[in-house]
């Protein structure tokens, strides 16, 4: 299986790019001074990609005073000149699209055709968007709704915005957080994972040669318990943006509260996939192995639960299986490998204990093991016959698992879709379009896919529902977190003694 790839130097040099230190503050790089050291490891050969000095407190105190102190000069830049900064940094990102996706594959194991043909290319995209609708940025019209006054609405920037990000995706992660963030007028310390450092601090290097000033984009790398809580409770960070698991989702909302901040959460995922009857079955199952395998299965969309309508379970089951075991595991670096390793060892065996554990009440159709070699590579895996309120069923596994169920009535299907705490995105495969509308209508989940699953664009909000968290990254709609309404009032009588004032000076 692993065809061993070119020398760590040759794949993205990582100790020589960020030997200044792997945080980012006030447009520079600098050593994290929390007196602890971490590694990057490389997940397909487990060698050692960087070492580096974790942020400490002191660090998130310096780069929150940094955004602070940029926050005036870029919330009262005017549009044109954010959409502008913005543009210029979509072209320094096309520019050095190669060296994002060789730093992207290095540090999660994803294949170079992942990082090459969606991260990078989705995120200069979701730059571009963003640049243009930096201008974009509307209150409601302004009227005399009170007869005696005109009435306007701003739309504000909140101010220092602190954000945490998950290992998964990080250049796409730290992306949705920033651009939106930043396009609205804000400043922000961005805390990636410890794990992935490497295109958070790339992407916040970009943002300074497109001119972006000093301090709007600040990274700060450490653990979630030391920098990230402290980002967290910060008292001069105005907002929180978390996209994690939703265990840790609910210990950042309780400290946020503490500090009365405004709050955005991107949480775990279990979606569902949802084949009726009269679907096309080669499509269905091509769609779940792509949706339940991309990114070795690391992501919080993935296609998790296949619900599949009786006539069709037993074939879809078969196909699903035989596509599966047609994947190629191999060096993310290497042509012809169709899937990494998972993010690290420790992830690795989290996963191998899911299906060690189902299979004392489920069916491993395919995969279900740990191939030879040192990297944490973990093969295609499709388990049937569990029961709807089983481990493998309820919980996020966030590794390459589907697990595949019948139904019979489409209430059936439509109901255990629905049957999970969360609620993030789910597809439904059908080619009669009232079936397939009634499960647009009825999942409860912030993305409902209709004969595909996966896809995102940069026009469209993503965001979850129930324990999937609130509020939406990308799109306009991501606006509505990183801004505030402020009304304004101007009277327009010139009179001393308003009419309201009777309230106050004797009888009317
Ligand atoms: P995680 O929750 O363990 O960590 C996420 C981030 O939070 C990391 O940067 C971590 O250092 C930090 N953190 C950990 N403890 C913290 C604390 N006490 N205070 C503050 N910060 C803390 O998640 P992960 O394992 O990195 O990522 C996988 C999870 O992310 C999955 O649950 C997945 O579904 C979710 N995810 C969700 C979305 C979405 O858009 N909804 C996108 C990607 C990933």
């Amino acid at each position: 299986m692993h065809n061993p790839g070119k020398s760590i130097p040759e794949r993205f040099p990582a100790h020589e790019r960020f030997a200044a230190g792997a945080q980012y503050i006030a447009g520079r790089f600098t050593q994290g001074t929390s007196g602890r050291t971490y590694a990057v490891v490389d997940p397909a050969t487990g060698e050692e990609v960087l070492s580096y000095e974790l942020a400490g407190v002191a660090d998130v105190d310096a780069a929150v005073a940094a955004a602070r102190a940029a926050f005036p000069g870029w919330a009262g830049a005017t549009p044109g000149e954010r959409s502008d900064a913005l543009h210029k940094l979509a072209a320094v990102l096309a520019e050095r699209a190669e060296d994002f996706a060789r730093a992207e594959s290095l540090q999660c194991g994803k294949p170079l055709k992942l990082t090459r043909e969606f991260d990078v290319p989705g995120t200069i995209d979701n730059t571009a968007f963003f640049a243009g609708a930096a201008r974009h940025l509307q209150g409601q019209s302004a009227g005399e709704y009170s007869g005696d006054h005109t009435s306007y609405v701003r739309r504000e920037p909140i101010g220092v915005v602190g954000s945490i990000a998950p290992w998964n995706y990080p250049l796409q992660m730290a992306a949705w957080k920033i651009l939106p963030a930043i396009a609205a007028g804000n400043t922000i310390v961005l805390k990636p994972a410890e794990l992935t450092p490497l295109t958070s601090l790339l992407f916040a290097e970009a943002c300074t040669e497109a001119g972006i000033p000093d301090g709007v984009v600040n990274i700060v790398t450490g653990t979630g318990k030391e920098a990230g809580e402290h980002l967290v409770g910060h008292p001069d960070v105005a907002m929180t943006s978390f996209t994690g698991s939703t265990a840790v989702g609910k210990r950042v909302a309780e400290i946020a509260t503490a500090t009365v901040k405004r709050i955005h959460l991107e949480l775990g995922g279990k979606a569902p996939f949802v084949v009726f009857d009269d679907a096309d079955l080669e499509a269905a199952a091509n769609g779940a192995v792509a949706g339940a395998l991309i990114n070795t299965g690391q992501d919080c969309t993935a296609a998790t639960r296949a619900y599949v309508q009786r006539p069709l379970y037993e074939a879809f089951v078969e196909r699903t299986a035989a596509l599966m075991e047609s994947v190629r595991l191999g060096d993310p670096f290497a042509a012809g490998t169709d899937l990494g390793p998972l993010i690290s060892h420790a992830q690795r065996d989290r996963v191998a204990g899911f299906v060690e554990r189902a299979r004392a009440y489920a069916r491993v159709v395919t995969g279900g093991e740990i191939p030879d070699g040192k990297g944490a590579y973990y093969r295609p895996t499709l388990i049937a016959d569990a029961a709807q309120d089983s481990e493998i069923v309820q919980s996020e596994i966030f590794g390459p698992v589907l697990v595949v169920l019948p139904f019979d009535s489409d209430d059936e299907g439509i109901a255990l879709a629905n049957d999970t705490p969360y609620g993030l995105a789910a597809s439904a495969w059908s080619r009669d379009v009232y079936r397939a509308n009634r499960a647009t209508r009825e999942i409860k989940a912030g993305c409902v896919w209709v004969n595909d699953h996966i896809p995102i664009i940069s026009e469209m909000p993503h965001g979850g529902y129930k324990a999937s968290g609130f509020g939406k990254d990308m799109s306009a709609y991501s606006f509505e977190e990183y801004t505030q309404i402020k009304h304004v009032m101007f009277d327009n009588t010139a009179v001393a003694r308003k009419d309201w004032h009777r309230t106050i000076f004797g009888d009317r």
